[in-house]
């Protein structure tokens, strides 16, 4: 079984207002509501291909109730912490004559001590269920920095890997725990270098120099470009099809819920980049953030090549 974590997850209610303006007042039909968060996109995605994995991290309130429910409704096993506070509620208005997505995301809840600790209870009896953690999306108030560090190394003690994908300090943090994997897009990677652009061989710096700490894969996706796969021993490059994009959102999510899967499956790393890639793709032709179809993902793995470079 894989454990996804997501420590801030969301009701993701969107609205669809054709020509959006600020300081107007627009009738709309009723909001899409959907579960969010990038562990339970990965989690979803990783069901599609067949995958049973289990989400874990804080809920509360009823924004919390229903996300539970949601999930249930969806077949997704969970297991989360109760927290005091609300989970959060993040609103997208969606104005297709403008092409604009506005978006308001509340911070969520603070996660305090001891919901802290109930969590680390909670994750280490997971971790005798577990072959695979994958860890997801930005910390939420209360928990230190390091907590991704933490968790890295909580896994690391139990000999279970764990697929880290984060940005920001909570990635610089993260990183020292010596994750498996870390899939860093471009723009992350840059903020990680302090940097505004980084050529291809920056990009590859960057990565070998993250291997040197301790990870052993750095898996730089780059959207229509396909991805980098970097290891200590490993260099690959993955060179994708054009295909319709419907809609990209959450195709990092996917990305990652491809590599877990191929590596789960126990496919040779280089067959792991391109269902990585290929289930990126397939949720970029999707309407619905974090859905593949495994037929699509399958014709999508005979499009890609990989090459050393
Ligand atoms: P993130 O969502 O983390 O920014 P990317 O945009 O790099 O991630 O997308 C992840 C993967 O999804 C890419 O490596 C690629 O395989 C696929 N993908 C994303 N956008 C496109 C696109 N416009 N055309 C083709 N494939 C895409």
């Amino acid at each position: 079984m894989i454990v996804t974590v997501t420590l801030n997850p969301a009701v993701d209610v969107s609205y669809q207002a054709a020509r959006f303006q600020i300081d107007h007042g627009h009738r709309v039909e009723a909001g899409r509501k959907t579960a969010g968060g990038k562990g339970l996109n990965v989690s979803r995605v990783l069901s599609q291909l067949g995958e049973q994995p289990l989400c874990t991290g804080f809920i509360g309130g009823k924004n919390g109730e229903w996300l539970e429910n949601k999930l249930n409704e969806e077949g997704l096993q969970h297991a989360f912490v109760s927290v005091n506070g609300e989970t959060r509620t993040c609103i997208a208005i969606l104005d297709e004559e403008n092409n604009t997505q506005t978006e308001l995301m509340e911070k969520g809840p603070v996660i305090t001590a001891e919901e802290q600790e109930e969590f680390e209870e909670v994750f280490e009896n997971l971790l005798g269920e577990t072959s695979l953690v994958i860890a997801s999306g930005s910390l939420p108030a209360g928990l230190p920095l390091s907590f991704y560090k933490e968790l890295c190394q909580w896994a690391k003690s139990a000999n279970i890997p764990v697929i880290l994908d984060t940005s920001g300090e909570a990635l610089v943090s993260g990183i020292e725990g010596k994750p498996f994997l870390i899939k860093p897009n471009k723009e992350e990677l840059c903020q990680y270098k302090n940097q505004s652009d980084l050529t291809l061989d920056e990009m590859i710096g960057a990565a070998r120099e993250i291997c040197s700490k301790g990870v052993e894969y750095v898996l730089i996706s780059m959207g229509a470009e396909g991805a980098l796969l970097v290891g200590k021993e490993t260099l690959l490059k993955a060179d994708i099809p054009t295909i319709k994009v419907v809609n990209a959102v959450g195709s990092g999510d996917s990305t990652v819920a491809g590599m877990a899967y191929a590596l789960k499956e126990g496919l040779e790393i280089a067959e792991c980049l391109k269902w990585a890639c290929a289930c990126g793709m397939s949720n970029a032709m999707e309407i619905e953030t974090g859905t593949v179809q495994k037929q699509i993902v399958e014709e999508l793995i005979e499009q890609i090549t990989i090459r050393n470079l």
